[in-house]
């Protein structure tokens, strides 16, 4: 018999209905994952006994005929989310004792639904991060090895390492992450899972420990496309809560999933080539086209000219809004203080020079600089202008298709330590993700295979805003070609 941990969240919703196993089996199966794997440094705060908790209320409601959309699924929470009476630190110091005392829109609606929490996962501090190695709390570790030499170990992606790891190792069935700038795509892709953001609005961000507030958007890692679509139709929504959550119904988002492909037309950017790409990524995209037109799809050549600004335009404008919203980390309302018996600038200075990690800093610098009086016009005004025309790229290109295929990364997942002493690397790791998020699409990642050296690699699609549903039918379409059926750990 499968692993339960191996199971996807619809096969295992059909395993509960029909009482083959009951949540609490289904949950201890994932606590046992969860402390097996303890070395990957994916959990901050381990949650198994509101787990188990929750999973016991499951197994009465499906024993009384009354179960919900995700009753008993075991899930991991980003701890960018806010869980009333549950420690959320966002990765940082700074957060390292806050409790909120109020819930996440998005992860109520998944408790109200049945789901049962694990923990709160690791991330990069904040959410600033490529490869989860600015986490007050330590490195995440890829449960994915080379074949050349297995004892080396892989950073996760980031800023959802903790998201993407977890999932990929069965400690958790599907986890919630968020997407700035590519938190939930990247990390998917170096770990062999789907990374699903969708359209800026979709879902609230009420309750989400704030990064760039134009840009965030609650997402989702999971291990099929299908459970991403169960997974988003829970977490979607207006929210009255917060203004920029769009006012619009959530369809059935796996409605499409079950059509082939046929006369849909898939764009593809000419400009997403960049210099010293590795040739596996060039071959990964065009095995991509190739599956896509086999499903029925018609492959049309589109060009997004601005695709070049694109990452300069995302590292001016999320650390300019980065710097004005970690500007509340003040060691006075809530988080850390260090009072240093100074008076009470020296507080300030002592709380976020300790609270704060360097990349947190580095942003911080960055953005004050941009928004500065004398800088403002060259540099903030300049690239929200930037930003514009690449939504008018992407509004140009739908016209003559219905989604975008291009890479999620430009390579594959890179090993521990390697990047970390120079930024710029690491922004590079988002130049495929950043266009969307700056756009607000809704945009996914789904593995296609594995390189020569036995790590994943996946593809991204990229749709038209709040048309989640061409996306995931895409998405859908790529994953039945690709097959990928492959797991960590040589199992
Ligand atoms: N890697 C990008 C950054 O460092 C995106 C992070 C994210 O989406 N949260 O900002």
């Amino acid at each position: 018999m499968t692993k339960l941990t191996d199971l996807t969240i619809h096969e295992a919703l059909d395993g509960l209905k029909s009482k083959k196993f009951s949540a609490v089996e289904l949950t201890q199966a994932h606590i046992d994952a969860m402390e097996k794997h303890r070395s990957l440094n994916c959990y901050i705060t381990e949650t198994p006994d509101i787990a188990l908790k929750q999973a016991e209320e499951s197994d009465k409601r499906y024993a009384s005929g009354s179960a919900l959309k995700m009753d008993g699924i075991p899930l991991g929470m980003k701890d960018l989310f806010c869980t009333k009476d549950v420690k959320t630190t966002a990765g940082s110091k700074m957060l390292s004792d806050f409790v909120p005392t109020y819930e996440s829109t998005v992860s109520q609606n998944l408790w109200d639904q049945g789901a049962v929490m694990m923990g709160k996962l690791n991330l990069d501090q904040f959410g600033m991060g490529t490869a989860n190695v600015n986490s007050h709390y330590g490195h995440v570790v890829n449960p994915w090895r080379a074949k050349d030499n297995p004892s080396k170990e892989y950073v996760a992606g980031g800023s959802s390492g903790g998201s993407s790891a977890s999932v990929a190792a069965g400690m958790c069935m599907a986890a919630t992450a968020t997407d700035t700038g590519g938190s939930s795509r990247q990390p998917a892709a170096y770990t062999g899972t789907v990374g699903f953001k969708p359209t800026y609005g979709r879902c609230s961000r009420w309750g989400i420990v704030a990064f760039a507030s134009s840009l965030d958007q609650a997402s989702l890692v999971s291990k099929d496309v299908k459970d991403a679509a169960l997974m988003m139709e829970v977490m979607s929504g207006h929210d009255p809560k917060d203004s920029t959550s769009a006012p619009i119904d959530v369809p059935d988002f796996t409605a499409m999933l079950k059509q082939d492909v046929k006369g849909l037309k898939v764009g593809i950017p000419k400009e997403y080539t960049v210099d010293g790409m590795p040739s596996e990524i060039t071959d990964v995209w065009n095995e991509g086209k190739a599956m896509l037109k086999a499903a029925g799809a018609e492959i049309v050549d589109i060009s997004l000219p601005h695709t070049h600004y694109a990452l300069p335009t995302y590292y001016i404008l999320a650390p300019a809004e980065a710097s004005s919203n970690l500007a509340r980390y003040d060691g006075v309302r809530y988080g850390l203080r260090v009072d240093n018996g100074g008076n009470l600038d020296a507080m300030y200075e002592a709380t976020r020079s300790e609270g704060f990690g360097d990349e947190v800093k580095r942003r911080i610098m960055i953005g004050t600089y941009t928004l500065s009086a004398g800088y403002y016009d060259a540099y903030y005004v300049k690239a929200q202008k930037v930003r514009r025309l690449i939504l008018n790229d992407f509004i140009e290109a739908y016209k003559q298709c219905d989604v975008i295929l291009a890479p999620t990364a430009p390579g594959p997942a890179f090993a521990k330590g390697e990047n970390e002493d120079d930024p710029i690397k690491m922004y590079l790791c988002d130049v495929f993700t950043v266009p969307a998020s700056l756009a607000g699409l809704p945009a996914l990642s789904v593995p296609i295979r594995l390189n020569e050296n036995g790590l994943p690699l996946g593809l991204q699609l990229i749709g038209r805003r709040f048309d989640e549903q061409t996306l995931l039918h895409a998405a859908f379409g790529l994953e039945q070609q690709a097959q990928f059926k492959d797991k960590p750990f040589g199992e």
